[in-house]
């Protein structure tokens, strides 16, 4: 079962981690990526590196048990966002301009007009007191994600959702960008806040 859905994904996951990384969306060690089929979650192993995966990098879960093996340790708040929304795709990355404007603020605003057209209500950012491989991100984040495509998790990074890996980054790549946006303006006007 587990070389199956390697055979199926690594592709995919080979080329989103590496565009991440790339991009500057993550940074050597950060983000994860998963995908879900029924009952089972594949998802990124804890410590690899999105820009150079390998398919021992892959790690199969229960979505609903509570072994993490060699998971990344935020596989539970992917079990947790898979129990709540109907997605098949979660994609996480430390975007850094997205995290910086997310320190001082509970909600992202994009001022662009693609940023307008995907997120006409904004980004949510969730405030927490422990934001990495936390409980608190665990049960308030799926909740949000019920019916938006993306939230920030302040000072820690992005976590989005879809029918599948590239829909999902999509999202990210779109508010990094309309964060970076902001930023120079920001910069440009003297208010850097
Ligand atoms: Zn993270």
């Amino acid at each position: 079962m587990r070389y199956q859905y390697i055979f199926k994904y690594y592709e995919k996951f080979r080329q989103i981690g590496n565009e991440l990384f790339h991009a500057g969306l993550n940074n050597f060690h950060s983000g994860n990526l998963s995908v879900r089929e029924d009952q089972d979650v594949l998802i990124t192993a804890t410590g690899s590196k999105l820009g150079f995966l390998e398919k021992e990098d892959l790690v199969r879960v229960d979505l609903n048990g509570e072994e993490i093996g060699r998971a990344s340790c935020e596989v539970s708040v992917h079990r947790a966002i898979y129990k709540e929304t109907g997605v098949n795709a979660i994609v996480h990355a430390h975007a850094p301009y997205s995290v910086v404007l997310s320190f001082d603020n509970d909600h992202f605003m994009p001022m662009d007009g693609e940023g307008k057209v995907y997120f006409p209500n904004g980004v949510k950012i969730v405030h927490v007191r422990q934001s990495v491989a936390s409980e608190e991100v665990a049960l308030e984040i799926p909740n949000v994600l019920k019916k938006d495509k993306a939230v920030i998790v302040a000072g820690h990074g992005i976590f989005a959702v879809g029918d599948d890996l590239i829909e999902a980054a999509k999202w990210i790549s779109s508010i990094e960008n309309s964060a970076h946006l902001v930023y120079l303006h920001r910069c440009m006007k003297g208010v850097v806040k």
